[in-house]
């Protein structure tokens, strides 16, 4: 037989051809020999291909079991085609490696003759040695094979949260003064880490892990999230049972909570719910907020999780031991086999696109995975993604009405003053805190300072790699570049002229944090940043949002993660307007779904924007014009000029060393794909990155199969390196 494989770590877009004697399934993990060195290939199907003398055999079978679903196998081809991604890091991300960690090899016998049914390997060499090993391998008297699950990965606890099981009552339970003192300290705080309970109480790591058998404590990464308001959601939503559904409108936990019923149905018929997410810290809010409803096993699954983490889920997933998991983009590889259902909420955020190297919608692919499983597939925003608009008689429709539609929006010009932050906001923030209520300031950007501008010269500081400016970040006093990463210690003498002039320039989060402590003494401010926090901490200043721990959180578009509260009674939003000249056609689109989703997450607070564009209605309008109107109005725009979703758009950059060679290929290539639409080639916006020259041309096609594969000829010509495509990007830069 011949296989076609997808090959581990290649990062080339096809499968490769294999022959076997054996039968092998799709999914399996075999060895291969890749250009002469040994490599883990994944049995992706049966090949077309005759069994030439000139294919290589495969030359072991590693699991000799499957443990991704024959369906899920064709969901990742199938996404691999349609984004031009190679198909050995798709299934790398199905298959992480770390995985092997956790995975013993045995030696299991063929023939009675040997004397035992399996061995581990260690075990057996040391019985019988290296030769023998060899010797009955070579007769076919044994075969080996990895097996998962004998070696349970242990996390780390130590960042743990500490709650107490069953309120007051605990107190009557204990043992010793330790237990009381561990169960007062809790009660009073509400929760503590396992390091505090150490620090604080003077508590052993044994003596937590006996509480914790006896019932009295539970160790959790999750915090309970404040329900209120959410009577409004107790009317339960039905879902289509298969296909489809889409369900907009309110916040995130009004949504959830509005189909908790219809995952309790599939969960009590045994199979299990994965929840998707577009960040790290929604994860574990999410899986808090679950389980305050759901008696049932919730787990999170993300990218920046410890290897044993992620590995217990994964072995959970492939062992049917999973009930609900929530996680990020890369949760939706998760072979879980008995998938039952997928919901993924904001999906209108672009997180779930992966822009690196293999490049994936994540959302395209769940949406595969339970066509294929004939499976629901929920997908929740406050405003549904375009396409699903464009869609909507096709599928399942639901909406949550919200009446009271908060509409107290003041638009601050601040183009005669130029202050970063107006007397209006000022003023509003401490008026807020008079009130006994929170303010949330969404800013655009992270640092202190988006530029770095001198003084004498007006030269402006740019990365030495990239077509972009330096900014400045106080905390670390550094000058960071957000393309490449470039960091450089802060200074202050102009690299230009030499005068002590640098200043820094515009807004970011740090520097409001800073004016607003010199303008609101004694108030308590806190800058929300996800890089300088583990991402299951955030719960814990969304928590403190609710609770009256904070007066103003101030932090990038993290701030709208939470699950929205009544007590946050002003939101400002600076520089936002910066956005609206973007050359970019979602951006409208996708300002619409951030203004409207700050709109439904704090009902009761007053609305400022700070601009420099007063003329532009756009700010003013998008809380007040109708959805649909605007979807409908969005719709006609993109027909007349026949974009996304009237055809497929796809962007391909072309990175070069030298721009002259670059300029030539990349005209070259446009010129080889004669027939179809295309608009440039043109520089790229920034036009230098990390060193290389960048251009871009797009492509509009209403076949994208034919497309791709054309352009795949062209590359297969003029050769592949430096060429990145993007199918349908939710941002073009
Ligand atoms: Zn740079
Ligand atoms: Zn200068």
């Amino acid at each position: 037989m011949v296989y076609d494989l997808a090959i581990s770590k290649v990062p080339l877009r096809c499968l490769y051809s294999y022959k076997s004697q054996e039968k092998l399934e799709p999914g399996e993990r075999v060895i291969v020999d890749f250009h002469g060195r040994k490599t883990i290939g994944y049995v992706v199907k049966v090949s077309d291909k005759p069994a030439s003398r000139e294919l290589k055999e495969i030359l072991q079978r590693l699991d000799r079991v499957s443990y991704l679903d024959q369906s899920d196998v064709e969901a990742l081809e199938s996404i691999s085609e349609r984004f031009f991604s190679p198909p050995g890091l798709l299934f790398d991300l199905a298959f992480p490696s770390f995985i092997d960690d956790y995975a013993e090899t045995v030696v299991e016998s063929l023939t009675p003759l040997v004397g035992f049914e399996s061995l581990p390997l260690g075990e057996f060499i040391k019985k019988y040695g290296h030769d023998a090993l060899k010797n009955q391998l070579d007769k076919g008297y044994i075969q080996l094979k990895k097996c998962f699950g004998r070696k349970t990965p242990r996390p780390r606890v130590s960042k743990w949260y500490v709650v107490v099981r069953n309120g007051l009552k605990a107190l009557t339970r204990v043992h010793d003064e330790i237990e009381y003192d561990v169960i007062s300290f809790l009660l009073t705080n509400g929760y503590a880490t396992v390091e505090q309970l150490i620090e604080s109480v003077g508590v052993s790591t044994k003596k937590i892990k006996q509480m914790q058998q006896e019932g009295l404590i539970e160790l959790t990464q999750f915090l309970p999230v404040n329900t209120e308001n959410l009577e409004l959601a107790e009317a339960q939503l039905e879902p289509a049972p298969r296909g489809v559904t889409v369900l907009s409108g309110s916040t995130i936990g009004e949504r959830l909570r509005s189909v908790i019923a219809f995952m309790k149905k599939i969960t009590d018929e045994n199979k299990s719910v994965l929840i998707l997410v577009p960040f790290t810290s929604l994860t574990y809010m999410v899986a808090g907020f679950i389980r305050k409803f759901l008696n049932v096993t919730v787990q999170v699954y993300h990218a920046r999780m410890s290897r044993s983490q992620r590995a217990k889920v994964w072995l959970d997933s492939v062992g049917d031991k999973t009930q609900v998991v929530v996680g990020t983009r890369v949760a939706a590889f998760l072979p879980m086999r008995n998938l039952g259902l997928i919901v993924a909420e904001e999906s209108d955020d672009d997180a779930y696109y992966q822009f690196e190297d293999p490049v994936y919608d994540a959302l395209e692919l769940a949406e595969t995975r339970a066509r294929l499983r004939d499976i629901p597939f929920v997908i929740c925003s406050s405003e549904p993604r375009l396409i699903d608009f464009h869609r909507r008689e096709h599928l399942k429709w639901l909406r949550i009405p919200k009446e009271n539609l908060n509409s107290d929006v003041s638009i601050v010009d601040v183009r005669q003053s130029g202050s970063i932050l107006s007397e209006d906001l000022v003023e509003s923030v401490r008026k807020t805190i008079s009130e006994e209520r929170a303010s949330v300031i969404l800013v655009r950007r992270k640092g202190f300072a988006p530029y770095v501008v001198c003084f004498a010269c007006n030269h402006v500081l740019m990365c030495p790699n990239c077509d972009v400016a330096l900014s400045f970040h106080k905390s670390q006093n550094v000058f960071k570049c957000h393309q490449c990463g470039y960091v450089r210690k802060a200074q202050s003498e102009c690299p230009n002229c030499g005068a002590k002039a640098l200043y820094p320039k515009g807004v970011g989060t740090e520097r409001v944090e800073r004016l607003l402590k010199y303008h609101l003494p004694g108030a308590r401010i806190v800058r929300l940043e996800s890089e300088e926090l583990e991402p299951f901490e955030v719960q814990e200043q969304f928590l403190k949002l609710q609770t009256n721990e904070i007066d103003v959180l101030i932090g990038s578009r993290i701030v709208l993660q939470g699950f929205g509260t009544d007590r946050v009674g002003l939101i400002c939003i600076l520089d936002y307007d910066g956005l609206l000249s973007q050359p970019d056609y979602n951006t409208r689109l996708r300002m619409f779904q951030t203004m409207r989703k700050i709109r439904s997450n704090f009902t009761s607070a007053r609305i400022l924007i700070q601009t420099f564009q007063p003329q532009d209605g756009f700010l003013r309008d998008v809380f007040t014009v109708n959805s649909e109107d605007f979807y409908l109005e969005e719709l006609k725009k993109r027909k007349e000029v026949n974009y996304p979703p009237f055809c497929d758009l796809v962007q391909v950059i072309l990175e070069s060393d030298l721009p002259q060679t670059g300029w030539e290929l990349v005209n070259y290539c446009v010129r080889s794909l004669e027939g179809e639409t295309v608009l440039g080639p043109v520089e790229h916006p920034i036009f230098k990155m990390a060193g290389k020259y960048r251009y871009h041309f797009l492509i509009k096609t209403k076949d994208l199969r034919k497309t791709l594969s054309k352009f795949n000829d062209v590359l297969m010509k003029i050769g592949k390196m430096g060429w990145r495509v993007f199918v349908n990007p939710p941002r073009l830069w």
